[in-house]
C-alpha cells in the first residue's frame, strides 16, 4: 500500500488517464508474459519525456521504487512488479511520439512506447524496415533495456547495433533527462553514453526516445528445413552455407524435434511438413534473402538455395540428411510457434543461454547424456539462434510432477544447468533477455567482485533512486 497523498499528487503530474490504481486496471501490467504476477502500489503512465521525468523526481524524492516497463514481454521477470505491493509501475506504452523518419539518413527518431509491429507497418511503404525479428511483439524501450537479439541477428545484429541515439530520464531527485538522440553514425568524441543503457534492463535510467537505424526491407526471400547428417555436422553445415552464401544468409535457426512437435500438438493452424508425419530430431530454419526485386535474368533466390544444398549434399563428408525448400510464412509459422507449443506442453523452465557457435551441439549432447542421471522425467525442448550462438534451453515437467510443489526444485535443476552452461562450456547465463529476478541469484555469482562494485557505483552516479526489478 501506498499513501493516498502520493496518488494524488501523481495524478496531478500525469493525469487521471495517466495513473491507474483500480486493480482490474493494472492487472495486466502486473503479469509477465510467462511468469510473474506480482502486486503493483499504481501503475503510472506518461505520456511525454516530461511527465516521465516529473513522476521520476517525484517518486525518488518520496523513495517510491519504480519498475519500468514497456511491451512487457520480457522473461526475466524485469517488467512486473514483485508481490510487495509497494513498487509502482512506470509505464511507457503512451510515448509514441516522436515519429519522425529521415529517409535519407535512414533513421527513425521514436518514442519508447512504439510496438515493434507498428514501427514496421509504418514503414512499410518506404522499403525500410527495423531488423529486428522475433515471436512476440515487445515496444522500442524494454528492446532496447533487453538489447533484444531474434532470429535475423546472424545479418543485421542486435539493436544495439542498431541503436544510434536515445532520451533517458535519470532516477535522481531531479529527474534529469539525457539528451544522447545524436542521429550520426559516426560519433567518437568522448564516451558513448547511450550503451551504459542498452542491455541493463532500466537500472541505470529510463528510455524514453530513441533514434535507430532502419535497413532496406528484404524483397526476395527464401527458405528452407534442413536435418544434419547428425548433431556433430550442424558446425559444419552452418560454415558450408556462410561460404556458398555470405550475407545472403539471414538465419540459420535451431529447432529440436521435441520443440517442433509441441508446436504440432498445441498449435492448431500449424502444417506438419516432414515426409509421412514424421518429425526428426533437430532441424534447421535456414533462410536466405536480398533487398533488391528480381530482375530479369536474375536466378531466383529459391533455386539458389536449391542449388547450394545439393552441392553441400554432394560433398563427400555431407552434413546434410535431408532438406525441404518450402513457403516462407509457413516455414517461419512454425518457428514462431515453438515458444507457444512448449508452453502447453508441461510446467516450462526455460534457459536462455549462449556459447561459441562451436559448443552448442557437445553442451546440448552433455546435457541429454547427463539429464536422467540429474533429474529424472524432464524434458528437454530446446530450440534456437543458433547461427548467432544463442540457444533457448526449455525443460518441460510434467505439470502434476510433485517435485513441483519444492521450491528447491527449479533452483537445483537451474543451478546445474548454469554451472555447466557457464563454468564447463564458457557460455552465458543470459544470452539476449537481459536481466531481471529471476536471473538475479546467477548475476551475483557469475559477475565477478570488481565488475560489481563497478556497476553498483554507476547505478549510484546515474540512478541512485529505486530504480528496476534488479539489485546491484
Ligand atoms: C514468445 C516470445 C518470444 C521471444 N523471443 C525473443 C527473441 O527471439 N529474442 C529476444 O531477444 N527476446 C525474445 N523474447 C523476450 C522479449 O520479447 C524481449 O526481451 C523484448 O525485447 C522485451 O521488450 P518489452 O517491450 O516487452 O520490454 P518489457 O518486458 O516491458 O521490459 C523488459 C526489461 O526492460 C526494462 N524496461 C522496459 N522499458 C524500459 C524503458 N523504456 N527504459 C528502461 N528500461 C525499460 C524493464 O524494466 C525490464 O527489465 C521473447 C518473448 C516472448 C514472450
Amino acid at each position: 500500500m501506498i499513501e493516498a497523498g502520493h496518488i494524488e499528487a501523481l495524478k496531478s503530474l500525469v493525469g487521471e488517464k495517466g495513473l491507474l490504481t483500480a486493480p482490474a486496471d493494472m492487472a495486466a501490467y502486473e503479469t509477465g508474459a510467462r511468469y510473474d504476477k506480482g502486486r503493483a502500489a499504481f501503475v503510472a503512465r506518461p505520456a511525454t519525456t516530461a511527465e516521465t521525468s516529473a513522476v521520476v523526481a517525484y517518486c525518488v524524492k518520496n523513495a517510491i521504487a519504480l519498475v519500468p516497463q514497456s511491451g512487457n514481454t520480457g522473461l526475466v521477470s524485469g517488467s512486473t512488479p514483485d508481490d510487495s505491493g509497494r513498487q509502482g509501475v512506470l509505464s511507457l506504452d503512451r510515448l509514441t511520439a516522436p515519429f519522425a523518419l529521415d529517409r535519407v539518413n535512414r533513421t527513425i527518431k521514436a518514442g519508447a512506447g512504439v510496438r515493434l509491429s507498428d514501427l514496421n507497418a509504418k514503414l512499410e511503404d518506404t522499403g525500410l524496415f527495423f531488423p529486428i525479428d522475433l515471436g512476440a511483439d515487445p515496444r522500442l524501450g524494454g528492446m532496447i533495456a533487453t538489447n533484444t537479439g531474434g532470429s535475423r541477428f546472424l545479418r543485421y545484429g542486435d539493436v544495439r547495433r542498431n541503436t544510434l541515439g536515445l532520451t533517458v530520464v535519470l532516477a535522481d531527485e531531479a529527474g534529469t533527462v539525457l539528451d544522447l538522440s545524436s542521429d550520426l553514425r559516426k560519433n567518437n568524441t568522448g564516451v558513448d553514453w547511450k550503451q551504459l543503457f542498452i542491455g541493463t534492463s532500466g537500472a541505470f535510467g529510463i528510455i524514453t526516445e530513441c533514434v535507430l537505424n532502419l535497413e532496406p526491407a528484404p524483397k526476395q526471400s527464401a527458405t528452407a528445413l534442413l536435418v544434419p547428417s547428425s548433431p556433430a555436422e550442424v558446425a559444419t553445415l552452418l560454415v558450408a552455407m556462410e561460404d556458398a552464401l555470405g550475407s545472403y544468409l539471414s538465419a540459420f535457426e535451431a529447432m529440436s524435434g521435441n520443440a517442433i512437435s509441441a508446436a504440432l500438438d498445441h498449435v492448431p493452424s500449424l502444417r506438419n511438413p516432414f515426409q509421412g508425419g514424421i518429425v526428426p530430431d533437430f532441424v534447421i530454419l535456414a533462410e536466405i534473402s536480398r533487398s533488391t526485386p528480381p530482375r530479369d535474368g536474375e536466378q531466383p533466390l529459391d533455386a539458389v538455395l536449391e542449388e547450394v544444398l545439393a552441392a553441400i549434399w554432394e560433398r563427400e563428408d555431407a552434413p546434410l540428411a535431408d532438406a525441404f525448400v518450402g513457403p516462407p510464412h509457413e516455414i517461419w509459422a512454425l518457428r514462431h510457434a515453438l515458444s507457444e507449443g512448449v508452453k502447453h506442453s508441461g510446467r516450462l523452465i526455460a534457459f536462455d543461454l549462449s556459447f561459441r557457435r562451436g559448443d552448442i551441439m557437445p553442451f546440448l549432447a552433455h546435457m541429454k547424456a547427463e539429464m536422467p542421471d540429474h533429474f529424472e522425467d524432464v524434458t528437454i525442448c530446446d530450440f534456437g539462434h543458433i547461427g548467432d550462438g544463442g540457444v533457448h534451453f526449455n525443460l518441460v515437467v510434467a505439470k502434476d510432477d510433485p517435485r513441483l510443489a519444492d521450491p528447491d526444485f527449479e533452483m537445483d535443476l537451474r543451478d546445474w544447468v548454469f554451472t555447466v552452461a557457464v563454468e564447463q562450456f564458457g557460455g552465458s547465463f543470459s544470452a539476449e533477455h537481459a536481466i531481471g529476478r529471476k536471473n538475479q541469484a546467477f548475476y551475483d555469482k557469475y559477475t565477478p567482485d570488481d565488475l560489481r562494485k563497478l556497476a553498483a557505483g554507476l547505478k549510484t552516479i546515474t540512478s541512485p533512486g529505486p530504480l528496476g526489478a534488479m539489485t546491484f
